[in-house]
């Protein structure tokens, strides 16, 4: 859609609405409209896509995401950028809506259906808890038709690690296993408002084929075992995890190997036969 040209920058708006940045809240604002245009390119096109953006702040991604030719639906918790949102809502007719309340208790395929992309500068403090809840989703392909996240540079770096670096772990494994995750671009400190400590990266995730037999939730414990105690030897980190030492005997894998050295496969096949003896 075209947002009418004569919306206010986003600089007056924070200072109307007297939107200064709540650290409590990883508030950290994009303010450069090319920059905010090339993550709402990175999905690809958005022409009368659905798009769920969390934390929209005072709406600069949001205009983007518009711009794009989205319909988004925002969830915001700072009741504080609600009028400024509401203004945008406005001059966008119809193509935002304004949700008001925390993404962590929002039933999101109820709320959105099936389709949606999301896309979000999301605050530090929830954002890796989302990532793991959308890459968690129980059906399979998810109800979500790709993310578009900005993480600090070194999480984004977590979620693509490939084995044997101190990078590659639970996260690695949540994101690989039946997704695609890849480094978009990174983005210099200097372009938030305040500049936050730490480079940033957008990532992005497209749901890819799961693999038959495993459930996500044998691999989350298997993941959540391994790398709880990263430095010791998979004997010792999977000793309370039933059949997985005998499922390393059966793979061939040596179990005085460290969880970093397995490959996202090796994970899916040991869990795969955990399941295989919880079923038999
Ligand atoms: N999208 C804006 C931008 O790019 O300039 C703001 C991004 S800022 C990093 C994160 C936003 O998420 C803030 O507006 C903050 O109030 C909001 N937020 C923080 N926790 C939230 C939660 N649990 N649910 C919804 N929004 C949240």
């Amino acid at each position: 859609m075209t947002l009418p040209s004569d919306l206010p920058p986003l600089r007056d708006v924070i200072a109307r609405h007297g939107l200064s940045a709540e650290k409590s809240l990883g508030q950290n604002f994009l303010l450069d409209g090319q920059l905010l245009d090339r993550i709402a390119r990175v999905p690809g096109s958005l022409e009368g896509q659905r798009v769920y953006e969390v934390g929209p702040g005072p709406g600069g991604l949001t205009r983007a995401l518009l711009r794009a030719g989205a319909r988004v639906t925002a969830v915001e918790r700072d009741r504080r950028c609600l009028p400024a949102l509401a203004e945008l809502a406005s001059a966008a007719q119809g193509q935002l809506d304004v949700i008001a309340g925390d993404a962590m208790a929002i039933d999101e395929a109820a709320t959105l259906g099936r389709g949606a992309h999301i896309v979000a500068n999301l605050p530090y403090n929830v954002g890796t808890a989302l990532l793991v809840r959308w890459l968690n989703a129980g059906d399979w392909p998810p109800w979500w038709a790709s993310l578009t996240l900005m993480f600090q540079k070194e999480v984004a770096e977590r979620i693509v690690a490939q084995p044997g670096g101190s990078a590659f772990g639970r996260l690695a494994v949540l994101a690989q296993w039946r997704s695609r995750a890849r480094i978009a671009f990174p983005v210099n400190r200097a372009a938030f408002v305040p500049p936050p400590k730490v480079t940033s990266a957008v990532v992005h995730i497209e749901p890819g084929e799961a693999p038959p037999d495993v459930r996500g939730r044998t691999l989350e414990r298997l993941t959540e075992a391994a790398f709880g105690q990263r430095r010791k030897m998979l004997r010792q980190s999977l000793k309370g995890l039933p059949g997985a030492l005998d499922a390393l005997t059966e793979l061939g894998l040596d179990p005085a190997r460290r969880a970093e050295t397995l490959s996202v496969a090796d994970f899916v096949a040991i869990a795969r036969l955990l399941d295989r003896a919880t079923a038999a």
